[in-house]
């Protein structure tokens, strides 16, 4: 097997090995599900045809069939967006006021959102790890590649180390059921719903190009943001939310989207370009994403290249411009646990 073969392969290994991230995760856990970190049911059902619907992706496989550019993949509904990071009691139990009820919000099911957000990273940077490690005696493997992989291993055990930081705060806010020490902004939509996507970004640069944060500085622990799209009882809605503890850059990260719109930027362009630029685990309606012209396409897969090719710098406007005009949604409410919404 060539040494990029066995990649794939741990890859997958380590994708499809269940275990359960719940804060009261003990020997009892079993039966590790395939949860979806966007909602199976009442998410991306809402947006799947005939059961598949796009993922843009800079993944190895589809890098390779398509001259090492992102390209949009057909996605079953049933695969897309899982992760074997929670045990079936725990994820029943623990999900239930989202799994079950539309969004309101209110603090609890912010602060579960953004809980099964964190979760789904953690189970990645696990997974990248575990790969990376596993592979680093491989007998192909050059000097050179050799010292790459060391140093992209060391990179990733920062990464995991900041990430356990965060995962820590969110655990025991939830284990005390303290919802109210995540803050919140959501915006509600009654647009048809394209794109549906959860994640997580330490913002280092504001939506004005303003620096928050350097993500080189290990000697302090970084803010840390989760986002995602969720159903409301009117329609679909967008949220940001942090845990206390990251106040400070963040705060400010969403006090600049706050200022770009009243300096005239369209929310939806600004929230569009956050997506693409931010998210990989999103999910597109299919026929929407084939109706886009070919430069909007182009811009989109453009970004997606910016965001994910190492070797091109990105500009510290990256959240203050591009990809303007694309979204057709509108945002009719704003619901914010922040005493100044927007
Ligand atoms: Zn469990």
């Amino acid at each position: 097997m060539s040494l990029f073969a066995d990649f794939l392969n741990e890859i997958k290994r380590n994708d499809s090995r269940g275990r359960c991230l719940h804060y009261e995760s003990d020997e009892q856990c079993s039966k590790f599900i395939n949860a979806h970190s966007i909602q199976k049911s009442n998410q991306l059902g809402v947006i799947a045809e005939s059961g598949h619907i796009y993922r843009v992706t800079a993944d190895l496989s589809t890098m390779r069939k398509n001259n090492g550019r992102p390209a949009p993949k057909k996605v079953g509904v049933k695969k897309a967006s899982t992760f074997s990071g929670f045990c079936k009691r725990h994820d029943n139990d623990l999900f239930q006021p989202i799994d079950d009820f539309p969004l309101q919000p209110n603090a609890e099911q912010i602060a579960l959102y953004a809980y099964r957000c964190i979760c789904r990273e953690f189970f990645v940077k696990q997974n990248a790890e575990s790969s990376i490690e596993s592979l680093k005696n491989h007998p192909e493997l050059s000097a050179e590649g050799r010292s790459v992989l060391l140093s992209s291993l060391a990179g990733h055990s920062l990464g995991f180390h900041r990430l356990k930081h965060h995962k820590q705060y969110y655990d025991r806010a939830l284990s005390d059921k303290k919802f109210d020490e995540f803050e919140y902004i959501t915006f509600e939509s009654r647009s048809p719903w394209n794109l549906q996507l959860s994640g997580v970004l330490y913002p280092d640069y504001d939506f004005e190009g303003r620096k928050l944060q350097d993500l080189g500085d290990h000697s302090s622990p970084l803010g840390f943001i989760s986002f995602f799209t969720a159903p409301t009882s009117q329609g679909w809605s967008f949220s940001i939310c942090w845990h206390g503890s990251s106040n400070e850059p963040c705060f400010n990260f969403v006090e600049s989207l706050r200022s770009a719109v009243s300096n005239g930027e369209k929310l939806e362009d600004v929230l569009f370009r956050f997506s693409i630029s931010c998210c990989e685990n999103h999910a597109f309606r299919i026929s929407w994403w084939d109706s886009l012209t070919d430069s909007d396409k182009t811009e989109i897969l453009s970004r997606v290249e910016l965001v994910t090719d190492l070797n091109i710098p990105i500009p510290d406007s990256y959240l203050a411009k591009g990809l303007e005009g694309i979204a057709d949604w509108e945002f009719e409410h704003v619901y914010t646990s922040l005493s100044v919404g927007t």
